[in-house]
């Protein structure tokens, strides 16, 4: 198998991607059966090849739709989890246990429908982002707002609930934000780790969900999320490992908002 020439950085390609939020709409229009991240990859090796954005299958995926992949052309590269054992020996009791972990791995395995011949297919159409669809798939409860302060434009409490002040400036900016907040796990008191994150980087964090999810959609808040981000950061990167979290969050919301959370077959 060819090796890739691209490196799953997510910090880069997250830092790209907010740069340009044009791309994250494009690419999310044309992939959005894909994670964030393979949706990027795939929209820079469309650019890079001069490959018109479309959508994305694998050779026996566009065979069943009745298209042929065209002679000499090179499939594009996803990143793909492919799921691991490894033995583990316990360090007390000496034990042998299995241990599973997943592993990312690229594979040349996709095409872009115009790489393909066949007869005319219909585009699929972008399924829109429905708010109660998302609550209900993400077991998330929307909460009258009840904050004393009037400045605040959202929350989340520990609850999985979420209220947006009914005079914000952007409320579905802020309604991103805030599950994000829940999504990221900020909120979640059984987590091992809980109430150590610094706030800092918690609100880098919600700030770009919102700010993909705003993206990827198209719609307005985007400037300000930028802005946000940018006065927290304080001329730091996004660590690597919060840049991964942020693309997972924003994924789930917006495929929960498509109503395809458990739906198989995504990567
Ligand atoms: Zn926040």
């Amino acid at each position: 198998m060819e090796k890739a020439n691209f490196e799953m950085k997510m910090s880069t390609v997250l830092a790209n991607a907010v740069n340009e939020p044009g791309k994250i709409m494009a690419a999310y229009n044309a992939f959005y059966g894909y994670s964030f991240g393979n949706q990027l990859l795939a929209f820079m090796q469309c650019i890079a090849r001069d490959i018109p954005l479309g959508p994305i299958a694998t050779y026996k995926a566009w065979s069943e739709k009745g298209r042929q992949v065209t002679k000499g052309q090179k499939a594009i590269s996803l990143c793909m989890p492919v799921s691991c054992k490894v033995k583990d020996t316990d360090k007390k009791t000496g034990e042998e246990k299995e241990k599973g972990f997943t592993r990312f791995v690229f594979r040349n395995r996709w095409f872009v429908l115009a790489q393909t011949e066949g007869p005319e297919m219909e585009m699929p159409k972008v399924p829109a982002w429905d708010e109660a669809t998302a609550l209900a798939a993400l077991k998330i409860e929307r909460v009258s707002f009840e904050h004393p302060n009037g400045n605040v434009q959202g929350y989340a409490t520990t609850e999985r609930k979420v209220a947006v002040n009914p005079l914000a400036q952007l409320p579905l900016k802020t309604l991103f934000h805030e599950l994000g907040h829940i999504m990221l796990g900020h909120t979640d008191v059984t987590a091992h780790d809980f109430g150590e994150l610094p706030r800092d980087i918690k609100e880098v964090e919600a700030e770009s969900v919102a700010l993909l999810c705003l993206a990827a959609l198209n719609l307005p808040g985007q400037e300000y999320c930028r802005g946000y981000i940018q006065s927290w950061l304080k001329g730091q990167e996004i660590p690597e490992k919060s840049a991964q979290k942020i693309m997972h969050a924003a994924d789930v919301i917006l495929k929960a908002g498509r109503g395809d959370l458990n739906k198989d077959g995504a990567a």
